[in-house]
């Protein structure tokens, strides 16, 4: 007798393999049958004419801080995501000496957007190093599971104090910061991540603490991961100079046989490097080795509202003048004609603007109306500057409008990064790449500017289903890449497909329904501080650990999920152990 019988659904099932009509069987925290003819069960889902697959395992996320005070990690579940990992990019609150709280929440609020004030309330800081910190999460329960990784920025500042910048950790710096690397991964970290680019910036400006770190350091640290046996190095960069980077990234995977996971987006700066990336990645795994890119399913790109960190609008001083409302009183203000010609009328000099602020206030070739269904890849023709044009107005008045009718909440999307071709075919191209790993939604961070924790739901709506300006993926293909191969590449062999004895992390999705909207600015984080969400509709169903957390995109109010402490096996009824797979130089094995 099952828990539970998900009947008639077209089940997906996370390994690749075509589309197949199954029912599935739930009993206790896992998957106890696929097939025809299960049995009975004490209770029943149909699932006639919807899909069943695994729970998504969302890799790049930044809810390092939000954990402590948010149990649902929203809105990571809202996607249909029942795994993240986070501790990203270098950044993190753990390990921390009790009078640096502060210097980790500018570094998070800087790099990652996240407001400070939120973070400061919220944070419960029962933790100085890292497996203390574990500990505190260990003793939470979740709605979804959690994977960690020990952040070098945090580290660096925990060893090397006020030289936590310096560009050279001494010898002894470098074995302590590789202790306490080793003691994060023996204690459960799945990874340990670094930040290598001079994008990432605390809210001083100062670079997060390991950015310009020699090899030694890094390749020192790398090495643990090798010694304890487990653990991805993950990390953001800009591969300059490339062949140096490349070099010790590549050596460093060999030595230690552990993936060297690197950020890699198209950016308008130097438009092919990531073919170069890709190649590297393609010939380092023909010889064995392990580089492996994680990319984007869509572009990197910016919301710009009255309510954003910025738009373009924000540097007009009639606009500055109106930042002491509340704001339901500057939404009123933005509505009425006299401000409305005051902002338009009275811009800043434009042309003293360059990189980023020019792009942000003048890049009209690059801005489009993102729309209530959020459209990701825009053609030429619907930029803000063509449409100025067709309409005989300016893109100011044109962008002022669009912003500020219905109630101000309406969007213009800005793609920074992956749309330098004005369409995702190279995102395409990096997506199908044998080596990639999807990544990068960043959930949980860039509140005030970014909403990508919907990326695995739009594999379905976008890549699967609605893509008109290129080719489609097939859903199989796309499933895969957001479940099995996700969940191994952090050495989670018990989850990610739907099979016997796998974890009970499933979706049950309306997929001719499902839908992702417009996000919203929501001031919901603690001191009411503000994000952006996105509700999500067509998911009918989603599992963690055999619990129902949210049904038809609402919270059950279940939390099963659990922190994750280190690599997962997978069950006895599947032939993969996890030492074979943890060490294998490709992704899984069939
Ligand atoms: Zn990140």
């Amino acid at each position: 007798m099952h828990d539970l019988i998900i009947r008639g659904g077209t089940v997906i099932d996370g390994t690749g393999c075509a589309a197949r009509k199954a029912d599935v069987a739930v009993s206790g925290r896992q998957i106890s049958g696929v097939g025809t003819d299960l049995g009975e069960a004490h209770a029943e889902i149909d699932a006639t004419g919807l899909l069943v697959t695994p729970g998504w395992v969302d890799i790049h996320a930044h809810y390092d801080g939000q954990l402590t005070w948010d149990p649902h990690v929203t809105p990571a579940g809202w996607s249909g995501t029942t795994t993240v990992v986070v501790g990203n990019c270098g950044v993190g609150f753990a390990p921390v000496r009790p009078d640096k709280h502060d210097f980790l929440i500018q570094l998070m609020e800087g790099v990652e957007d996240i407001p400070g004030s939120a973070l400061a309330e919220g944070i419960s800081w029962e933790w100085e190093t890292f497996p203390e910190y574990l500990d505190a999460l260990d003793r939470r329960s979740f709605a979804i599971d959690i994977g960690t990784q020990v952040p070098h920025g945090a580290v660096r500042a925990y060893v090397m104090g006020e030289r936590a910048n310096a560009m050279t950790a001494e010898p002894d710096d470098i074995s302590r910061m590789a202790e306490i690397v080793r003691q994060g991964l023996e204690a459960g970290a799945l990874g340990f991540s670094t930040s290598r680019t001079d994008l990432h910036r605390a809210k001083d400006g100062k670079v997060v603490p390991g950015t310009y770190a020699a090899k030694e350091e890094v390749v020192a640290i790398g090495r643990t991961l090798g010694e304890v046996g487990h653990g991805v190095f993950q990390m953001a960069g800009d591969y300059k100079p490339e062949d140096v980077e490349l070099g010790w990234m590549k050596e460093l995977g060999r030595t230690i046989k552990k993936r060297i996971l690197y950020s890699m987006v198209q950016s308008s700066g130097d438009r092919d490097q990531w073919r170069r990336l890709l190649k590297a990645a393609a010939d380092d795994a023909a010889e064995g080795g392990f580089l492996t890119p994680q990319i984007a399913p869509r572009p990197v790109g910016l919301l710009l509202g009255f309510e954003s960190s910025v738009h373009p609008f924000f540097l007009h001083k009639d606009f500055l003048a109106l930042q002491a409302l509340s704001v339901a009183e500057r939404k009123a203000a933005l509505a009425t004609s006299d401000v409305r010609a005051a902002i338009l009328n009275n811009p800043p000099d434009y042309a003293a603007f360059e990189g980023l602020l020019a792009m942000l206030t003048t890049g009209f070739d690059q801005m489009f109306p993102l729309g209530k269904i959020p459209n990701y890849e825009p053609a030429p023709e619907q930029s803000i500057a063509a449409l100025a044009r067709e309409k005989a107005c300016t893109p100011q008045e044109l962008l002022y409008d669009i912003m500020s009718c219905e109630g101000g909440g309406n969007l213009i999307y800005l793609p920074m990064l992956g749309y330098v071709d004005g369409n995702l075919d190279a995102t395409s191209e990096m997506m199908r790449h044998p080596q990639s790993i999807y990544g990068l939604a960043d959930g949980g961070a860039h509140c005030g500017l970014i909403s990508d924790a919907s990326i695995p739901t739009y594999l379905l709506t976008h890549w699967a289903r609605d893509r008109t300006r290129g080719a489609r993926i097939p859903i199989e293909e796309l499933i895969e890449n957001q479940t099995r191969r996700t969940a191994q590449c952090y050495g989670l062999y018990d989850r990610g497909v739907i099979a016997t004895g796998m974890k009970a992390d499933i979706n049950i999705i309306d997929y001719d329904n499902l839908q992702i909207h417009e996000p919203v600015m929501t001031y919901d984080l603690p001191a009411a501080g503000k994000r952006f969400l996105q509700k999500i509709t067509g998911y009918h169903t989603t599992m963690c650990s055999g619990q129902v957390i949210y049904q038809n995109g609402i919270a059950t109010g279940n939390l099963p999920g659990k922190l994750i402490r280190g690599p997962q096996a997978a069950p006895l009824s599947q032939s993969l152990s996890v030492s074979e797979a943890v060490d294998a130089p490709v992704y899984f094995v069939d």
